[in-house]
């Protein structure tokens, strides 16, 4: 595409979006490389590698439908397949579609900055070499830079520590081990019961109690799995439109058309369905009445307390402070039951908080216990913490860092003005949903756009400042609209001193399949398109 480049497209991060770039691009006839930090490919589902780590979308609607082939020919055995087998499956789709050629591993990107006069990126990575792209894709996540709480002497600690986030390649051993785990969101609560398993103690510090609902996983069923081969049409069609990218059905009705023994009947029903279903196939009213919502939250808590044994634990476990929905909710396999075991304590932190970690443990308000490994399950700096670490300087030198000073700005969720020719597909303003079903229509869109300029002879592509300004005077406007609270990791709020801004696409997937339908129909005018001079 131009002679003073190495490739057409730099992509970074070799996650389930940056495999689909890669892929895309080169389908498209350009030339392409992907760097990534690891040292294979999955991202998330590299790094995530603790004992308990599954998907919990189901596996075959997070996986690839760019190939009716690859569709066939993999046989996920379980509905929300495991880290071992999501690891297989992305390694045998780099493999399948020869992908490898294009990655190199081990490179973590230290600088990328734009070239006013050639309009190139000269992306520079940790193993001291340097690449000049026409087009940077960072793939790189929302939930790829591990949050460390500000806790003082965590490295004073003697024992042995994992953020989740970071978890090692090799085996982790917890058996006769005193272990802690700090924080219960969606990670915690799935590595919690495995560790509790094995350990000879196990401490689990909850600062705030999640409304945890059963993953209700199950092996696919030879039946299922035909179903699967037979449907793969129509179940990409419903994938490829569905508002959060599930197969679930919608309900029909609010909670209020309902007698209470029918409403008793379906919170049966939803506890005992699969995943994000609860959320997906629920009550129509959900998250719009709040009634509706506080009597499936009680019907919860009554499962929380018909659960564990003991009711102060019990009473421990169950939320006070927010509503189903009002954060992104986990899916658990025996976690509940977890805490009814001998070995297993729970320490609330909001009573008695830590003081500090020692180099034996943990101290609270309460005191200190002696661990010999500590997990910290505390989360991520969502949305922006990767492409803010990246030194990324658009045009004359300006830092993303700087740019987004005060929270994201995008249109699309893919591109920022004063950054020509840089994407970045399944970052800031993307969905909540299914999350490669997202970022999935996200890098279709970047490929179509590259392919769009390539034919008319561009190849320095621009938001417009005001697509940009109305799309993100849309997310400041819907914020109000949706379930998520300032209580939510989406808002940043987890990450002290970052700006509180919702990070997330407040219109949904439904907004962003309408805006692209209209940029196409307008033939990109969404978009600066230009030639630069000499290429
Ligand atoms: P998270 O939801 O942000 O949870 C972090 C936990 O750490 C919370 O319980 C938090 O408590 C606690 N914490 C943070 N700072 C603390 C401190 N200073 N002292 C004590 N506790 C502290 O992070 P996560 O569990 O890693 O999950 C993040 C997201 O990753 C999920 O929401 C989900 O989107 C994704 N995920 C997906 C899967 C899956 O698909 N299967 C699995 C795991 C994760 P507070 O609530 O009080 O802040």
């Amino acid at each position: 595409m131009g002679s003073n480049v190495d490739v057409d497209v730099l992509v970074v991060g070799a996650g389930i979006t940056g495999i689909h770039q890669l892929y895309r691009a080169r389908e498209a006839g350009f030339s392409v490389q992907l760097l990534e930090a690891g040292d294979g490919p999955g991202g998330t589902w590299f790094w995530n590698r603790y004992p308990g780590a599954r998907f919990d979308s189901e596996s075959y609607s997070y996986a690839y439908l760019f190939s009716k082939e690859l569709w066939e020919e993999w046989e996920w055995q379980e509905h929300f397949a495991g880290q071992p087998e999501i690891e297989r499956y992305l390694n045998h789709v780099v493999d399948k579609f020869d992908l490898r050629r294009d990655m190199r591993f081990g490179a973590r990107v230290t600088s990328a900055s734009y070239d006013e006069a050639t309009a190139t990126w000269k992306v520079r990575t940790s193993d001291s070499k340097a690449i000049t792209a026409r087009f940077l894709v960072a793939a790189t996540g929302i939930l790829s830079v591990p949050f460390f709480p500000d806790v003082p002497g965590r490295d004073d600690f003697r024992g042995e520590q994992h953020h989740t986030g970071l978890w090692p390649s090799t085996p982790v051993d917890f058996a006769d081990k005193r272990v802690a785990v700090v924080g219960t969101g969606s990670s915690g609560v799935q590595i919690i019961p495995v560790i509790a398993q094995e350990a000879a103690a196990l401490t689990v510090y909850q600062r705030t109690p999640n409304w945890c609902t059963p993953l209700n996983n199950a092996p696919i069923t030879d039946d299922q799995q035909a179903w699967l081969r037979a449907d793969f049409a129509a179940i990409k069609e419903t994938l490829d439109t569905s508002p959060a990218g599930f197969l679930h059905q919608m309900h029909d009705r609010k909670a209020a058309e309902d007698d209470e023994r029918q409403r008793h009947q379906f919170f049966e029903k939803m506890w005992a369905s699969p995943g994000f279903s609860k959320l997906t196939s629920n009550y129509t009213d959900l998250f719009f009445d709040a009634d509706t919502n506080a009597q499936w939250c009680e019907f919860v808590a009554d499962k929380v307390r018909s659960l564990v044994h003991e009711t102060a634990v019990a009473d421990k476990l169950i939320p006070k402070d927010h509503r189903f929905g009002e954060k992104r909710p986990p899916f658990v396999t025996g976690y509940y039951e977890s805490f009814n075991q001998p070995n297993v304590s729970l320490v609330d932190l909001s009573e008695t908080p830590i003081v500090r970690v020692t180099e034996a443990g943990i101290e609270t308000t309460a005191g200190s216990r002696e661990f010999d490994l500590i997990v910290w399950a505390t989360g991520f700096d969502f949305g922006t913490g990767a492409l803010l670490r990246m030194g990324i300087q658009g045009r004359d030198g300006l830092a993303l860092a700087d740019h987004w000073a005060d929270g994201p700005t995008t249109f699309l969720g893919v591109q920022t003005e004063g950054f020509p020719n840089f994407f970045f597909p399944g970052g800031p303003h993307a969905a909540a949903g299914n999350n490669p079903r997202y970022n999935g229509d996200q890098v279709d869109f970047i490929t179509d756009l590259l392919v769009h300029a390539r034919d008319h002879g561009y190849d320095l592509i621009e938001v417009d400042p005001a697509a940009e300004q109305a799309w993100v005077a849309m997310i400041e406007r819907n914020v109000a609209r949706q379930s998520f609270t300032e209580k939510s990791y989406y808002f940043g709020t987890n990450v002290p001193g970052k700006p509180r801004r919702f990070l997330l696409n407040s219109g949904g997937r439904p907004k962003l399949h309408k805006e692209i339908a209209k940029i196409k129909s307008n033939d990109y005018k969404a978009f600066r398109l230009s030639t630069v001079q000499g290429s």
